[in-house]
């Protein structure tokens, strides 16, 4: 028997295929560039000799129906499900799960109703996951499904944390407040760092950092979240790839008022053509170390940048945890950026955060301390699973 995990983003459908026995990787795709004119397939799936990739060109994939289709086709083509019966339940990344849903939940009707009412706040992302729950109850009805929601993690979070100094009718009335995503992977790297410390989670005071295109960070209190980063949106906190993070709300009214900018130029602006690609022109933090390094001035000022704000982040969820037992690193920058690591946790030694550089410059697959002898605080880089995530969380839902 099989559990699949679907993770759909605004154009993009990833996918893990596991072995429900001992949750090993059968399959793993992508197909991307949805709605465009070109899209793309790739897979790597295990077959009798081994490890085998498949990649192709596609004209235009319409949507994600369309996409789901393609990969269940390919899953028949290549032997990897031929029969879906064999599958034992298929766990959702969810974007959204507002108030509604704290915890990984079994799909039903109400559920999916619920996650329905929830796309005001998610408009890009509700959508095409509801969508997949929905291809899934038509092709296969028997089959358990479980909703993973990336804000149900920081659901934890109390209501000083999570208000705006806003009215307080627009929390009642609109529902505006921090809700925090990238929780599936806060959760797990937070979880695999207290046990790879051996430490039990509700013991374990850290801070967690998903630094990849999109980047939050969380603050974890005796395994409980009690702040994030992001916050009504993924727009909040960090400098992301293309997203500018924390702002002055009052840019947006001067820039309404000189140059009469409009609401679908501000979004665009501040999701798509600010961050690091806004300063730099680039949105590839390795592409912006290569840069930086040779000299390029506004490479070397968005990486600066970057780090500044997360050294900013770590600094306040110090002082939010009283001190914290870990701090750690994810995500394709946290996992791999050396000079990211380096950069941000300079000078942070006073407060019981001092990096060896030698195991900084280390590379591993698995948990690595990067901290000094000295630092009271370890230091990890923990590889994020949200797929592997989720396939945990479908298990224990379906049993
Ligand atoms: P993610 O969204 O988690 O896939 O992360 C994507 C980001 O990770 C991009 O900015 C990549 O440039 C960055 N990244 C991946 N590998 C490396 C590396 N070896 N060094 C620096 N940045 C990297």
């Amino acid at each position: 028997m099989k559990i699949l995990v679907m993770n759909s983003g605004s154009s993009s459908l990833k996918f893990q295929l596991f072995n429900k026995e001992g949750l090993t990787v059968v399959a793993s795709g992508l197909i991307g560039a949805i709605g465009e004119p070109l899209g793309l397939v790739s897979i790597r799936y295990l077959d009798g000799k081994g490890h085998e990739q498949h990649i192709e060109l596609k004209d235009r994939i319409v949507d994600h129906r369309d996409a789901i289709e393609i990969m269940m086709k390919l899953f028949q083509e290549k032997q990897i499900l031929s029969d879906v019966t064999q599958l034992a339940g298929v766990g959702h990344r969810v974007v959204h799960g507002g108030e509604a849903f704290h915890e990984p939940t079994l799909v039903t009707n109400d559920v999916l109703t619920e996650i329905h009412k929830l796309t005001p706040l998610a408009p890009l992302h509700n959508p095409v996951n509801i969508t997949g729950i929905e291809v899934v109850m038509e092709k296969v009805p028997c089959v358990p499904q479980v909703a993973v929601f990336d804000t149900a993690f920081h659901q934890s979070i109390p209501e000083h944390a999570y208000l705006y100094a806003l009215p307080y009718s627009l929390y009642k009335e609109q529902r505006v407040r921090r809700y925090g995503f990238h929780g599936t992977s806060h959760a797990f790297v937070s979880k695999a760092a207290a046990e790879y410390l051996g430490k039990p989670y509700e013991d374990l005071k850290c801070i967690t950092l998903h630094l990849g295109n999109g980047a939050s960070a969380a603050a974890i209190d005796h395994g409980i979240c009690v702040d994030t980063s992001m916050g009504f949106t993924p727009l909040e906190g960090l400098v992301m790839g293309t997203r500018c993070g924390d702002l002055d709300p009052a840019i947006l009214f001067y820039l309404v008022r000189e140059i009469g900018m409009d609401i679908n130029e501000m979004d665009t602006l501040l999701n798509k053509k600010s961050g690091l690609k806004g300063i730099c022109g680039n949105n590839d933090m390795r592409s912006i170390s290569k840069l930086a390094e040779a000299g390029d001035r506004q490479a070397l000022l968005a990486f600066h940048i970057f780090c500044y704000r997360i050294k900013k982040y770590i600094g306040s969820y110090l002082a939010v945890l009283g001190g914290a037992d870990c701090l750690i690193f994810t995500g394709g920058i946290g996992e791999n950026a050396v000079s990211v690591r380096a950069t941000c946790l300079a000078g942070l030694e006073n407060l019981g955060l001092t990096l060896d550089p030698q195991k900084n410059n280390n590379r591993s697959d698995a948990i690595m301390e990067i901290q000094s002898d000295s630092s009271p605080c370890k230091i990890l880089v923990v590889p994020t699973n949200e797929e592997l995530e989720i396939a945990h969380q479908t298990l224990a839902l379906i049993g």
